[in-house]
């Protein structure tokens, strides 16, 4: 079949590299299920800790004989790499691995991945995927200011990028009047790096009056390494006029490129054929089926440096139940709103920076830019929200201003069920990322 017959929805024409984005399904279990069997027998040979597991529970590679038996096998945590660090988990020769990559973890000994030369090309390929996904293509000029090195977001893109022949710009994060002035002066049409950054980037354009939509020949944005929400997509729209695309990945799987959404924004499609996901019920560990919400869980069928079976990524989602119009047949999976990590419970109720979030940027006057500080004043959990407002609407006016405050209050409490504490401040008085941001203080004692 032709590619674009599967394509039928889509205004683009289908990039080559997209061709396994619509297999037909029944092929791609088959594939899956070949993958996986090989999968099962490299890390039972290769690797003690899953070996002793798999015995532990009188599992032996050839039980494996259909996809839904994944749930005989025992889960990887992110505590087993620090447990096995560097290399216990390897499951290839060092002769065989070409590049080591560390999670940007916050304490304590970072997690090491080896990748082989088949590991590069099946993390560049994602990454082609989720760059052909946005639209990008070989005419492109690409910006990367994801960080190089050790964090997998810099080479991952840059891989992609130029695996798809676009003009890459290595940049990397940081020195923002320099990215300003390259992506102005060199036409670039494509920007990856966190959302949060490309915020900074907007914002460091505004004080020097650059209007991204008048000065920039930028179309895409291929956003992702943190949460970020709906409404925040729509404030960069519409402050700068690109498409902003939502890119998943994590250092323990590839990198990005694990998922990416498409123009229909159903979700972000995960490149199954070679990341397989599930869905588990955090607490009882036990796999639930497509549409309900659960933790992601992810076997790395093609990776041979450190495979991952049943990787528990900590982040929550749920696989789409309905197909996507755009007529592929891998899955997708709902865009990651929150990482169990990252839950606060605030006098008792569960609340996640994300909802706070929607809640705030629901109002039109509100700037991309808070923190959140949670503390314990006279044994009660306090919240308080500092967030960026135009300056148009910091008027004198104590009278309109109160009134601001308590809409933006009110559309926190909305979504949150709890009340919190809003202040509201000058554009550009908040802290900026090159990378990663950390946008919640939680000051209260751990007991
Ligand atoms: P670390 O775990 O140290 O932050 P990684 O760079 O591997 O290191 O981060 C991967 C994590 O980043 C994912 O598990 C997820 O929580 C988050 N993440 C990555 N991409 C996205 C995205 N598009 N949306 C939401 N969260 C994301
Ligand atoms: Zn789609």
């Amino acid at each position: 079949m032709a590619l674009t017959e599967y394509a039928h929805d889509l205004d683009t024409p289908v990039h080559p590299v997209s061709a396994p984005d619509y297999m037909p399904a029944e092929q791609l279990r088959a594939l899956q299920l070949h993958r996986l069997q090989g999968l099962v027998r490299r890390v039972y040979d290769h690797v003690p800790l899953t070996r002793r597991r798999m015995e532990e529970r009188g599992v032996r590679p050839e039980h494996i004989k259909t996809l839904k038996d994944i749930s005989l096998l025992p889960f990887m945590l992110k505590t087993d790499l620090r447990d096995e660090y560097p290399f216990g988990l390897f499951a290839s020769p060092m002769n065989d691995i070409v590049r080591f990559h560390c999670s940007s973890g916050t304490t304590g000994k970072p997690i090491v991945i080896g990748n082989t030369q088949n590991d590069i090309l099946v993390w560049q390929n994602g990454c082609m995927r989720a760059l052909a996904m946005c639209g990008v293509r070989s005419s492109d000029v690409m910006q990367v200011a994801y960080g190089y090195g050790l964090f997998t977001g810099g080479l991952g893109l840059h891989y992609g990028g130029e695996g798809l022949g676009c003009a890459v710009l290595p940049i990397s994060g940081g020195n923002t009047d320099r990215q300003l002035m390259l992506m102005k002066d060199m036409g670039v049409t494509v920007i990856a790096c966190t959302p949060s950054y490309f915020l900074h980037l907007i914002d460091e354009g505004m004080k020097k009056g650059i209007d991204f939509k008048r000065d920039m020949r930028l179309k895409h944005g291929v956003f992702g390494a943190e949460p970020w929400t709906e409404e925040m997509r729509a404030k960069i729209e519409s402050l700068t006029g690109i498409a902003a695309h939502d890119i998943y990945g994590l250092t323990e799987i590839c990198g990005p490129g694990v998922a990416n959404d498409c123009a229909h924004r159903h979700g972000l499609h995960v490149f199954e054929d070679h990341f397989y996901p599930e869905i588990v019920d955090p607490e009882t560990l036990e796999p639930l089926p497509d549409g309900e919400p659960g933790e992601l869980v992810f076997t790395t069928l093609t990776r041979t440096g450190t495979p991952m079976l049943r990787y528990r990524t900590r982040d929550i989602s749920r696989i789409s139940a309905e197909p996507c119009p755009c007529g592929r047949t891998i899955r997708a999976i709902e865009r990651i709103s929150a990482r169990t990590d990252d839950m606060l419970i605030i006098r008792g109720v569960n609340v996640f920076p994300s909802q706070i979030e929607a809640g705030l940027l629901s109002v039109e006057a509100v700037l991309p830019h808070y923190v959140i500080i949670v503390d314990k004043v006279g044994g009660l959990d306090t919240l308080e929200i500092k967030v960026e407002v135009t300056r148009e609407t910091l008027s004198d006016d104590i009278k309109s201003l109160e009134a601001l405050r308590a809409r933006v209050a009110h559309a926190v409490q909305r979504i949150i069920n709890i009340s919190a504490k809003i202040t509201l401040v000058e554009p550009h008085t908040l802290p900026r990322s090159e990378g990663k941001l950390r946008r919640v203080t939680d000051l209260r004692q751990k007991s």
